[in-house]
């Protein structure tokens, strides 16, 4: 499309001017008004910037000018998540060493993210695979270490044979592999984990102090999930044992008629007689082939196998039968449950094998003989009957009467359990960061003093996958072991999951160059937490929990000042094309590039901006960016050949018109609402081309409000008013609501039928903000002399209080 606006010539020449003035650069110390505005940062693996990315950093820039012109010290960094999965697919695939094609793809990446043209603070860039970056992530490893949070478990772990790596839970989606959609396997392997179930109960209290949305929040609850319940004690006939059960459902205990422990729970391979091995082994290595998400599926008929022992209820003192069944799993509770007539899946279980079930609880009301003769489960809370001295009892009351019954007798206590589960930390991968740990000849870990810090990665490996983790190819690596630390010694040949790395990168953007702290306290008490950060939802549980632990692990060690590093979190929305999600394999991908290089990057941005609210996302069309390319051009050609420089002062009869454009695209960008932003702009560009001419300071508001969504138009037209200085740099413009005439109304204010003062409010203004506006007014407050007897308005005319 032909107009006088070239935004191609224009654009490079602003970001150039930029450049070299360096305006974007953040003084850290001597900033007054810190606003730190975070995103997070990209994977450079080869597939470039796309329009999910520019959805998330361009409207997040275009906060964060806003905030710079109401008067903020913004800092706005941006840097690369290079190790992990991502990246080192893409070298496999490639053949390139991650390193190679990482240089390669992060220089890419900068030159498409400088034609955005935000404020980016490139002095204080950083790439999580830089030594200089992973020595510290290999430093967190040492403090979580030193302080009990780091510690190494034989556990069986999710393992994506595709793949070759063990996967976080996270990682597993439906029991597929979120990188490959693999189905996954369990394995036993011994692994580092991190003990993030120590911050649970922060983790979970501190929810309520963050400006985030209430969604996420929900299911960072749900991913901790808390549930205060009972620990029993069961004997085991025969054995000095005890089985250790959680419930939160202790009143249905006099009805427990069967165990079932998990089918790896330690205690199986101590109890089990001999003539019963045979087929409680068999079905053990049936289920290491299942997945967490299979065992516990609703839907699918349920398996166990009785091992032949008996526990003792310790209530009725009667024995049961102990089974192992797949759908109780090992890591989760106590890896045991106590069953009876009064859970849908223990009833149905019972049924299938034939096991007696006694019924203990009815609903409070209604026909109950269907659940007495155990036709039907009923698995509410209910009275308690055929429960000893309990019957009778409602179910709250009657779970902490037996709770208290068992600590009585020493044979239980009340707990709280959690489903959160410590962070499986190791990879068995090449492209991440070493775990900073040596073994002695007898195989003991030691940490790796800090002064060998960064603990290189070595590169004389074959970084394609063997199941095995990489480094033990590495000679180098082996010598380098032996030559610090003895002969006999070994490395750990493990890495670091990724989400190490971005547990606190935000914290060393504010940290660049520092090679002797993490970061620089007083930098820390004044930046953070992050002022607004902004990303995918899909970070809900792992990113945004784990970066929550470290932060939190951080101030306990002294480190840093605050508990939270995310104060407000906002999710972009997605953009779809024609109502499907992007994807490579539809082949519906947008391209930025070929957009930005035809129309500009201010019109690719305000277009994303315009489809619909920030968080909601929009659809994307080729034709709909037209009328966004007829603005750009409208707007430059309305104030560069109207705007009159020798008159100044808007007269009154436009003076709404103004004022009101200020106050719709200021309230309209301060709930992130860009698209209603820009459809005021719409309506202003529409009053202003009617008019003859502009009066100079019109044009400078419109120029001022348009700078945070269209930058470098902004900017053109800013210098050809003759204005030197950067308009990013202006402050952002005020209304006056005395001119906002036809949305207000005048309201008299009467004490004791005496007329007092007027106040002036909104036509939308409610009665209680019109009293309460009323009663503040200073003339007024002295007739009142505390709370008035009688409040009587009269809608849009008065106000009258009788004292
Ligand atoms: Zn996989």
């Amino acid at each position: 499309m032909k107009g006088s606006y070239d935004p191609s010539t224009v654009e490079a020449k602003w970001q150039k001017v930029w450049n070299s003035a360096k305006t974007f650069q953040t003084d850290l110390k001597k900033a007054k008004h810190p606003y730190y505005s975070l995103v997070m940062f990209p994977y450079p693996s080869g597939d470039k910037l796309h329009v999910g990315h520019w959805y998330n950093f361009a409207p997040a820039d275009s906060y964060a000018r806003y905030q710079r012109m109401k008067g903020m010290d913004v800092f706005e960094p941006m840097g690369f998540d290079a190790f992990g999965l991502p990246a080192e697919n893409y070298a496999i695939k490639t053949g390139t060493p991650p390193a190679e094609s990482i240089t390669k793809n992060v220089e890419t990446m900068i030159q498409q993210l400088s034609r955005i043209g935000t404020m980016y603070d490139w002095q204080k860039t950083l790439n999580t695979s830089d030594s200089s970056y992973y020595r510290w992530t290999q430093w967190l490893f040492l403090q979580m270490y030193k302080h009990k949070l780091a510690y190494k478990k034989m556990g069986l772990v999710n393992y994506c044979p595709k793949d070759q790596t063990v996967l976080a839970n996270e990682q597993v989606k439906e029991g597929l592999c979120d990188r490959c959609g693999t189905e996954v396997i369990q394995k036993p392997l011994d692994q580092w984990f991190w003990k993030i179930t120590q911050y649970a109960e922060k983790l979970l209290s501190n929810l309520d102090t963050l400006d985030w949305p209430e969604k996420t929040k929900l299911m960072q609850r749900n991913w901790i999930g808390k549930s205060e319940g009972s620990e029993v004690h069961f004997k085991i006939e025969g054995s000095t044992e005890i089985l250790k059960i959680f419930t939160t459902r202790v009143d249905t205990i006099f009805g427990c008629t069967f165990v079932v422990l998990a089918p790896d729970h330690p205690l199986v391979e101590k109890i089990t007689p001999k003539e019963h091995w045979g087929a409680v082994h068999a079905y053990r290595e049936e289920t290491k082939k299942k997945t967490d998400m299979q065992r516990t599926d609703l839907n699918k008929d349920k398996t166990g196998v009785a091992i032949g022992a008996f526990a003792i209820n310790p209530v009725t003192e009667e024995r049961v039968p102990i089974w192992i069944a797949d759908f109780v799993l090992g890591h989760y509770g106590t890896g045991a449950v106590f069953a009876d007539a009064h859970d849908e899946r223990d009833f149905l279980f019972a049924k299938k094998y034939g096991i007696p079930l006694k019924p203990t609880l009815k609903p409070e009301s209604g026909e109950s003989s269907a659940i007495e003769n155990l036709e039907e489960c009923f698995s509410g809370d209910g009275i308690l009957y055929n429960s000893g001295e309990f019957s009778g009892l409602h179910s709250a009351i009657a779970r902490k009467k037996i709770t208290a019954w068992l600590e009585d007798k020493d044979c239980g206590r009340s707990v709280t359990q959690f489903r959160l589960r410590d962070w499986l930390v190791s990879r068995q991968r090449y492209w991440g960061s070493p775990i900073p740990i040596v073994y002695d000849p007898e195989g003991n870990a030691h940490p790796i003093p800090e002064k060998h810090l960064p603990w290189m990665l070595p590169t004389d490996v074959e970084f394609l996958p063997t199941g095995r983790s990489p480094l033990h190819q590495s000679k180098e690596f082996i010598e380098r072991t032996e030559k610090i630390f003895g002969k006999g010694w070994t490395p750990e040949f493990d890495t670091m999951d990724t989400f190490v790395c971005s547990s606190f990168y935000y914290l060393r953007y504010l940290a660049q160059g520092d090679e002797k702290h993490l970061i620089d306290p007083a930098i820390e008490k004044k930046w953070m937490p992050v002022s607004m950060y902004i990303g995918g939802p899909e970070h809900a549980t792992m990113h945004l929990i784990y970066a929550r632990f470290v932060m939190m692990a951080l101030k306990d060690f002294g480190f840093v000042s605050h508990e939270e590093p995310f104060q407000r979190l906002v999710h972009q929305g997605l953009i779809t094309n024609q109502g499907a999600k992007m994807s490579k394999s539809k082949g519906n991908v947008v391209s930025p590039d070929s957009f930005v290089a035809d129309y500009g990057s201010d019109v690719f941005r305000m277009y994303l901006m315009f489809m619909g609210p920030f968080t909601d996302g929009g659809d994307w069309s080729d034709t709909g960016i037209k009328g966004i390319i007829r603005f750009v051009q409208r707007v430059h050609t309305v104030l560069t050949e109207k705007t009159n420089k020798k008159v100044v002062q808007e007269i009154p009869q436009h003076a709404q018109v103004l004022h009101k454009s200020i106050k719709s695209v200021t309230e309209s960008i301060e709930q992130l609402h860009f698209n209603t932003a820009i459809s005021g702009l719409m309506q202003f560009i529409n009053a202003l081309e009617e008019r003859e001419s502009i009066p100079l300071d019109t044009a400078k508001v419109f120029v001022r409000l348009l700078s945070p969504l269209a930058p470098h138009l902004a900017q053109e037209i800013w210098d050809t008013l003759g204005e030197k200085e950067f308009v990013h740099d202006e402050l952002w413009p005020e209304y006056d609501s005395k001119f906002l005439q036809s949305d207000t109304m005048t309201i008299v204010v009467q004490v004791n039928g005496k007329v007092r003062g007027d106040i002036v409010v909104s036509s939308d203004a409610s009665k209680e903000e019109i009293i309460s506006l009323a009663k503040e007014q200073d003339n007024v407050k002295k007739f009142l002399d505390g709370n008035p007897k009688k409040e009587i308005y009269v809608p849009g005319k008065l106000v009258s209080f009788v004292v």
